[in-house]
């Protein structure tokens, strides 16, 4: 097995994380409701890209056709 040959001190540690901290997105409005969304994803709450709708949300969808 693989064994350190030393300590990594507190300071070498701190170094090395220095860099480790995530950073925050980039987030857009979106055209069609207002609500914050990622560039160049769908948004989340409306389900329209480039001021179309692509993606038809269940609360949206009518569900009696199914039931017959
Ligand atoms: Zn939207």
């Amino acid at each position: 097995m693989a064994v350190p040959k030393s300590k990594i001190t507190r300071s070498k540690r701190g170094m090395r994380r220095s860099h480790d901290s995530l950073v925050g997105g980039n987030p857009n409005e979106c055209s069609n409701c207002g609500e914050l969304r990622r560039p160049h994803h769908v948004c989340g709450a409306c389900g329209h890209y480039d001021d179309r709708e692509v993606v038809v949300l269940a609360e949206e969808v009518d569900f009696d056709d199914e039931a017959a």
